[in-house]
Parts: structure tokens; C-alpha cells; sequence
């Protein structure tokens, strides 16, 4: 087994990830930031996700554990005191691994170039300026025309982070597919979208045509993707998001309750 550390820079992360290296090395596991099959978190959720990004390349082949330093995530389960029971999962580990649904989206251009971008959390498409006017697609049939500050597209773990703060629903993560929610939607008599939250199956097509370029931004997860307007002559043309093909997966040492994060994490008093 090869396992790598990514942690952030708080001071208790660093002497986490300190400890864990001494007793890593104390238990014969070798440390391997490069190519690693497993990559244990240091931090927060934020941490989780940006170490997603900095090892897309190798998702089908590691599995991820995250330890938390201040409050409990969603994808960090462990806790800084921890670290025997960690170390003794790790030398006995055989495999056992959960997995988890991502968000693939193409940002396609006029030139035929296409962008790709998978998401562990959310993609907005927002217009920090104006009213984002918005055509929106599902399996390419046009299904309304969207006013107001954005759309938010969330995989179902991502759906307790900014999905939930826009009024989407919780989504269970056995549930292969992903949520489209609106941010404040312009509704009224000339104006009609859906108003509520759309929960997507796994071999559905969303599909964006935005209006006008100027002052749109589009993120994945933690990174502002910039949409060019133009690039020489490319020109954006739509955004499209299916559940992606590859999932994501947690080294499981333990039972972890997705209920009991949401409790524990929204009302309190889990176990
Ligand atoms: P941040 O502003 O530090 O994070 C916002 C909060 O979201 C943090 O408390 C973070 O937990 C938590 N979080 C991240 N993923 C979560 C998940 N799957 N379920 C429940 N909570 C989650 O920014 P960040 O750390 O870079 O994280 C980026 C994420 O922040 C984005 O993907 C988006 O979901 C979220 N966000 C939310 C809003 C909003 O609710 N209005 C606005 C912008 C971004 P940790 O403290 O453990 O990192
Ligand atoms: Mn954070």
C-alpha cells in the first residue's frame, strides 16, 4: 500500500500530519505523494475536495480517507485522535472500500472544443452582474428559460453543502444521479420557471444555453472556472452535466451513517 497526506495549513493539520507520518513509518506503510492508492485528508471537507481535484487523474485507481480538524464533515469521518486506529486499518486493510457519484460537465465552445470538468460537490453557472437569462435542456428538449442569479448542479453528497443553502433536498448517496436547484428565479407572469428543486437519473442530460456571456462565472467545487467569452473565435456555446462515469471511493475501516452526518451535523444529537 502506498498512501499519501494532504492536509491543509492549519498548525493542528501540519501536527496531525506529522504524527501520522512517525507512526505510518513506525508500522512499515510507505509514504508515496505521487502515486499513492490511498490519500488520507487533513482538514475539512474543503480539504477533501481540493485534494479530489489535485488527484482526478488517479481516481479509479485510490481511495480516499478524511480526518478532520475542526468541526465533523461529510467526507471526513476521522478524528485528530485517531491516529492508532487509522494506522492499524491501514495495515490491515483489505480493500473494503463506498463510492460515490460525481458530476461530469463539458463546457462546449463554436470551435467544437469542449472542456471537461468533474465535480465531488457542485457546479454553479452564476451572473455577478445581472439577471442570468438562461435556456435549460433536459435530454435536449428545451424545458424552461431560467431568470434570476444562477443554477446550482449538485451531485448527491455535494447536496449538503451549497444545495441545501439554495432549498434543494438532501439527496442519499445510494441514489445515482444528481440535483439542478435555483438561486432566487425570477417568477412571475411573464416569467416562468419550475421553481423548485429537480432531482436528475443517471442517464439524464442537463443541458445550458446561456444568453449572454458578460458576467457569467461558472464553478466546480472549491475553483471558479472562467467561461471565455471568446477565445480568438470561440465562443461558449452550452454547458452540459450527467452523473459522471467514474465515482469516487472511501476507504471504509468503519460503519459511516450518511443520517447520522446530517443529524450530527444540521440538528444535533447523533451518536
Ligand atoms: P468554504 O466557504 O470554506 O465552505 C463552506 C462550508 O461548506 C464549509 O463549512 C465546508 O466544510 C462545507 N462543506 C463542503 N462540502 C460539504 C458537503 N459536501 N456537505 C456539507 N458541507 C460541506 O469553502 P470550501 O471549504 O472551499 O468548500 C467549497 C464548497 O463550499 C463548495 O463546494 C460549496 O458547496 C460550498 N459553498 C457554499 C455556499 C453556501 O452555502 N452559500 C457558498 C459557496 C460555497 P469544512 O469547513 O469542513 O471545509
Ligand atoms: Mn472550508
Amino acid at each position: 500500500m502506498r498512501v499519501a497526506i494532504y492536509n491543509n495549513e492549519t498548525a493542528e493539520s501540519q501536527r496531525i500530519s506529522k504524527l501520522l507520518k512517525a507512526e505510518m513509518s513506525k508500522a512499515g506503510l510507505v509514504l508515496d505523494q505521487n502515486a499513492p492508492n490511498v490519500v488520507i485528508t487533513i482538514g475539512g471537507d474543503g480539504t477533501l475536495l481540493s485534494a479530489f481535484h489535485h488527484y482526478e487523474a488517479l481516481l479509479d485507481k485510490i481511495r480516499f480517507v478524511g480526518i478532520h480538524t475542526g468541526h465533523l464533515g461529510f467526507y471526513t469521518d476521522w478524528r485528530n485522535y485517531e491516529m492508532d486506529d487509522l494506522v492499524e486499518s491501514l495495515v490491515n486493510d483489505s480493500g473494503q472500500s463506498v463510492s460515490y457519484p460525481l458530476l461530469d460537465m463539458h463546457a462546449i465552445y463554436s470551435d467544437g472544443s469542449i472542456d471537461h470538468y468533474t465535480a465531488l460537490n457542485e457546479s454553479t453557472v452564476r451572473n455577478i452582474t445581472k439577471t442570468m437569462v438562461c435556456d435549460v435542456f433536459i435530454n435536449n428538449e428545451l424545458f424552461e428559460t431560467f431568470r434570476g442569479d444562477g443554477l446550482c448542479i449538485s451531485t448527491p453528497t455535494g447536496s449538503t453543502a451549497y444545495n441545501k443553502s439554495v432549498g434543494g433536498a438532501i439527496m442519499d448517496p445510494q441514489i445515482v444521479g444528481f440535483q439542478l436547484a435555483e438561486m432566487a428565479s425570477l417568477n412571475n407572469r411573464v416569467f416562468r420557471t419550475l421553481g423548485s428543486p429537480i432531482i436528475f437519473g443517471s442517464e439524464s442530460k442537463l443541458m445550458l444555453r446561456l444568453k449572454d456571456l458578460n458576467g457569467h462565472v461558472m464553478t466546480c467545487d472549491r475553483d471558479q472556472v472562467r467561461l471565455k467569452p471568446s477565445v480568438g473565435e470561440r465562443k461558449l456555446v452550452e454547458i452540459t452535466y450527467q452523473v459522471a462515469k467514474k465515482r469516487i471511493n472511501f476507504a471504509q475501516y468503519r460503519h459511516n451513517n450518511f443520517w447520522h452526518r446530517v443529524k450530527d451535523s444540521f440538528i444535533g444529537g447523533a451518536k
